[in-house]
């Protein structure tokens, strides 16, 4: 083994008097209006998006291996000397072929670079070089070690080893630029610009963490030294990952902070406890609530009672009876002369939710309105306070939906942080309480840390009398088995609910698509009644399709997974959802969730196609071992990774690009105490300036600082 000089690391700052980190991309050494464009598909669009654009693995290239000593199928890093080199023309495809043919002593290695004749300039022989790739060729044959598209590199006079003789970065590649080019751009970006990186962080924050400084920690996210640990680097636990991971979880607990201390010094309503509207209702209410349902009940009604605003979060899996928990709160704010409204993510769920309250509430007298982007004419009543409920989607939170006396806001079914909805729908009243409904289960620790600026009440309880689930993966040739048990069901008097996961035959990936197998169905079945939903369909067929279902005057609905939530049909006893190993686990257990809700046994079947991947099996078999969400939950965050778990991108909140929740879980509960602490005890961020403009600029303009 042979040790190489180590690239001269100088922090050539001359010339980078005019950079700042919002200079584009594009005026970055070595990009060019070409580049930036490709760069701009990766979302570096600023100088600052470039020093934080971090290599996602690292390869060990330290080690110099001779010749002889290379190992087949491993990926290693040899210095060694041209013999010769030339290019061949493949005869059929005329493809050029650069073929390198180098020594060391040791033993002969042949490598091949595709379409790039013009490396042949590069090589001379004699030339010093270093490769590195992984080691192909049959070890055994005369031709000794091969090499295809190795990293190479001059060993020249300057000795600044980039791509290979260090431990070295790869970066995602994007069309038109290689992982070796975008590696080049960063080192002189790391060299040259990494000097406009200012610490933002308090230095007792710093010190009381062990954290290293900003600049050195973005430096050595790029370009480690040369004795750091390899396999820390690649775990994302070196301390440059910490110092930045710890960054991502304060930015975004400093934020979270800011919105709960505003809950606590803005005033809310006190809304006075009669109980009679939500007796009423209890009453006619065809079962008593279960004890979880009670104590949540009395958890929301405490809370309205306040001066405070409430912002609460309500857990429970699928199933538990989330909704009447809902109503109950929402009849609290009507009986106090308030509106309240109920925010469904999909327009499917918002019918749904509109036609059970309407049905719970009718005798009450209580006035309800359907607000989706369809039924505009409504708000109106909204507007007059004639309508008292207001059910609808995101179209509740558009700018020309006004209430005259909004005192509750319910977002329900929220799969995502969703801490924009929420300062949405707290505009369209005047601090009106907040209660949000979830199904997605997430293990405490976690939601007490990210959920931080909500208080949380979990129904932990499902109704008595439901029969468990029995959850069985079939493949594609076992359909015979599954149609014979679907029509055990349906004389039975049952119905059937049967998902697939696309609307119309997809060329590119062969799915079974719903409408194709409404067809398929309705000859399989002919004597039995059968419908079709999907996004795709008017909205007034979809509910009439819905209410048929409802009522028992169809057998089989045939859908999209438009009825992932909250579709509430007691009389559906089976489950088939077809290509199963497409679906995500949370996916699953919410259609899953669809059935079991009457008396009889229910069956979830998971149509599955091979050949898939070992996380599909492993989401199958989760599916058919456990019921319990939390189980789920944990399982699906252990394959899937924390990355995408919360899905952050959509709902507005920082991303967490290095940070991993789980596996920096102490790392994330000490930047939380951290960020509550500055808050508490200067809510407008005075002292610090610069973290101030930090964290604006993170929240993307969706954060309003509170003025002391
Ligand atoms: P989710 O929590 O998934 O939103 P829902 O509110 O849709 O659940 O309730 C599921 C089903 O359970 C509904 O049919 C509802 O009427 C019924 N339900 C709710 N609470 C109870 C209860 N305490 N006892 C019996 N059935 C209940
Ligand atoms: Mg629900």
């Amino acid at each position: 083994m042979e040790k190489v000089k180590t690239l001269t690391r100088n922090n050539n700052s001359a010339g980078s008097a005019h950079i700042a980190k919002d200079t584009p991309a594009q005026f970055v050494k070595g990009v060019g209006p070409a580049r930036a464009r490709m760069l701009e598909r990766l979302g570096i669009k600023t100088l600052e998006d470039m020093l934080f654009c971090f290599p996602w693995r690292y390869e060990d290239r330290k080690d110099l291996k001779k010749i002889c000593d290379l190992r087949y199928g491993n990926t290693e890093t040899t210095i060694c000397e041209v013999v010769s080199s030339g290019i061949i023309t493949t005869p059929k495809k005329r493809m050029k072929i650069f073929e390198l043919t180098v020594t060391d002593k040791t033993g002969y290695l042949k490598s091949r670079w595709f379409n790039q004749p013009y490396l042949e300039r590069y090589f001379k022989k004699g030339q010093k070089v270093i490769l590195s790739g992984v080691v192909k060729g049959n070890p055994y044959s005369m031709t000794g070690a091969e090499m295809e598209n190795p990293d190479y590199e001059l060993v020249g006079d300057e000795d600044t080893f980039i791509h290979t003789s260090r431990m070295v970065p790869v970066y995602k590649a994007t069309e038109g630029i290689s992982p070796k080019q975008v590696r080049t751009i960063m080192f002189n970006v790391v060299n040259n610009c990494s000097s406009i990186i200012e610490d933002y962080l308090p230095a007792g924050v710093l010190e009381r963490n062990s954290l290293i400084p900003l600049q050195k920690a973005v430096k050595e996210a790029h370009f480690p030294e040369e004795f750091t640990d390899a396999a820390a680097l690649n775990q994302g636990i070196s301390p440059a990952h910490r110092r930045l991971a710890f960054d991502e979880f304060f930015l975004l607990e400093l934020g979270l902070a800011v919105l709960k201390k505003r809950e606590t010094i803005e005033e809310g309503i006190s809304f006075e406890d009669k109980g009679v509207l939500v007796t009423r209702f209890l009453q006619v209410l065809p079962f008593e609530l279960t004890a979880a349902q009670k104590r949540v009940i009395a958890e929301i009604r405490q809370d309205m009672r306040r001066p405070l605003p409430m912002n609460r979060l309500v857990h429970g899996d699928v199933g538990c009876g989330k909704t009447v928990v809902a109503l109950a709160s929402m009849l609290i704010a009507v009986e106090n002369g308030y509106q309240a409204c109920l925010m469904a993510p999909t327009e499917l769920l918002a019918e749904q939710h509109f036609i059970n309250i309407h049905r719970m509430v009718e005798a009450s007298g209580v006035n309800i309105a359907l607000v989706t982007s369809g039924s505009k004419g409504k708000s109106g009543d909204m507007a007059q306070g004639t309508a008292q409920i207001a059910i609808g989607t995101h179209a509740l939170i558009q700018e020309h939906v006004k209430f005259r006396k909004l005192g509750l806001a319910i977002i329900d079914e929220q799969h995502r942080f969703g801490v924009v909805q929420r300062a949405d729908l707290r505009r369209k009243g005047s601090s009106p309480d907040i209660l949000i409904m979830t199904a997605t289960p997430i293990p405490r620790t976690l939601a007490l840390t990210l959920y931080g600026d909500l208080d949380i009440s979990i129904i932990d309880e499902l109704p008595s009398g439901r029969k468990p689930i029995i959850t069985k993966v079939f493949f594609s040739s076992q359909k015979e088995k599954v149609l014979s048990l679907i029509k055990e069901e349906l004389s039975g008097g049952r119905q059937i609910y049967i998902v697939y996961p696309l609307i119309e035959e997809s060329e590119k990936l062969d799915l079974k698509s719903a409408v194709e197998g409404f067809e398929a169905f309705k000859r399989i079945f002919p004597e039995r009644k059968i419908g079709l939903v999907h996004g795709r369909i008017p909205r007034d067929e979809r509910e009439d399709v819905m209410a048929k279902f409802k009522a028992g005057e169809i057998d089989i609905l045939v859908a999209t997974t438009v009825i992932e939530v909250g579709i509430d049909v007691p009389n559906a006893s089976v489950m088939l959802v077809v290509h199963a190993e497409r679906f995500g686990l949370a996916q699953l257990h919410q259609l899953r969730g669809r059935i079991g809700r009457g008396g009889h046994d229910s069956h979830c079947l998971l149509m599955a196609y091979p050949p898939f991947g070992e996380e599909a099996k492993r989401r199958l078999k989760a599916m058919e071992s456990t019921c319990d969400g939390f189980r789920l939950a944990e399982e699906d965050l252990d394959i899937r990774g924390p990355g995408d778990f919360f899905g952050t991108r959509q709902s507005g909140i920082p991303d967490l690009k290095i940070a991993n929740i789980v596996r920096d879980i102490k790392l994330l509960e000490a930047a939380r105490r951290e960020a509550f602490d500055i808050i508490e005890a200067g809510p407008d961020l005075g002292s610090y300036p610069l973290l101030k403009e930090t964290l604006m600029k993170k929240w993307m303009g969706r954060l309003e600082l509170i003025k002391s």
